[in-house]
């Protein structure tokens, strides 16, 4: 249930209000918006009904049912679109966030010349995989911790604040000391213990979006992490499977328009994982900001073909810098501002 508060409505009501919806069994998230508060009160949605006696409280303007199975990350609990800053670097709203690096770490010379290159072409956030996801067990799983050290190294270095995957709830700890926004990959989307888990780290959280998961899925997705307390989270589409095969994934851009019209949280498109191959990212990157996309993540490499994961979709520092000079005008036009 959404609870509206009146616009002037006193801090003691909304305490009250707050108290009631505990003491009912459901779990209040406060939304202070500029006019008035709402609150999203989330708990049974079989008994829900007994929220409705809130409107006769003091304060409380209207109790109205959220409709849709989503309710934190749903447009009909917050209007306004939630906006993500860790370090500087800004996602939502008019503020475009471009995440750039390689697909995993490799080396110390690898990603410090990595970060130094996407810093100086423009990106914002550095992206590397210290755990990889690998389809096989025999290909490189990661550097694992020393990873970490490695892109830590890299943020010092280049002041980019950086992001990195966790693969499963065990090493959450260890990821959650080195990221400053975690990122939970596509064949995890619907790892809920892990999702759960994250939730309580209050870390910023980009949450990609599996290859056969629909947008309601996504969404529910998106919920457990939210549930939990943690509302900075980033939704980021890398493609999904279809029949086509002439791209590893075909990129659905227009999940942009979709939920955005459902939900307040920002976007990132990948435009590497969905056509991987290097050739076809630039175009797909102009076209995800021009669809008004939040912000990208790019996966570029000083030697891509030297890449231990994903080299062939992997960008070169000068073409990856084009790229980002091209994106400007189409930024502008849309009325985002680069970083
Ligand atoms: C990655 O970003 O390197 C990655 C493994 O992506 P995805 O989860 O989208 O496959
Ligand atoms: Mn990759």
């Amino acid at each position: 249930m959404i609870i509206v508060m009146e616009a002037e409505a006193t801090a003691e009501e909304l305490e009250k209000v707050l108290e009631k919806i505990e003491a009912l069994g459901y779990k209040p998230h406060v939304m202070h918006g500029v006019e008035r508060n709402v609150i999203g009160a989330i708990g049974d949605e079989r008994h829900k009904g007994k929220l409705q006696v809130l409107e006769t409280m003091a304060g409380v303007e209207s109790v109205v049912p959220i409709l849709q199975p989503y309710k934190l990350a749903s447009l009909e609990v917050r209007k306004e679109r939630t906006e993500v800053s860790v370090r500087g670097a800004t996602i939502g709203r008019d503020t475009l966030m471009i995440i750039a690096g390689p697909c995993s770490v490799e080396s110390e010379d690898q990603v410090l010349r990595a970060a130094q290159a996407v810093k100086e072409a423009g990106a914002n956030v550095f992206r590397g995989g210290a755990f990889k996801p690998r389809t096989s067990p025999y290909s490189f799983q990661g550097m694992g911790e020393d990873g970490l050290k490695l892109l830590a190294a890299a943020r010092d270095a280049t002041g980019l604040p950086i992001i990195t995957e966790v693969l499963n709830p065990r090493d959450l700890d260890l990821v959650a000391k080195y990221a400053d926004i975690i990122q939970i990959g596509a064949r995890n989307v619907q790892n809920f213990a892990l999702l759960k888990e994250v939730g309580q780290t209050m870390k910023p959280t980009l949450l990609k979006r599996g290859m056969a998961t629909t947008i309601k899925e996504f969404l529910m997705s998106a919920e457990y992490i939210l549930s939990e307390g943690n509302d900075a989270v980033i939704l980021c589409e890398r493609g999904i499977r279809t029949f086509e095969t002439a791209t590893r994934n075909t990129l659905d851009l227009s999940c942009i328009p979709v939920l955005q019209r459902l939900s307040h949280l920002p976007i990132v498109i990948d435009p590497s994982h969905a056509v991987g191959t290097w050739h076809y990212v630039p175009a797909m990157a102009r076209a995800a900001v021009a669809a008004g996309a939040d912000g990208l993540m790019i996966e570029v490499h000083p030697m891509p073909a030297e890449a231990l994961c994903d080299g062939a979709q992997s960008l070169k520092p000068d073409r990856f810098a084009q790229v980002l000079q091209e994106l400007a005008p189409i930024a502008e036009a849309v009325g985002k501002k680069m970083p």
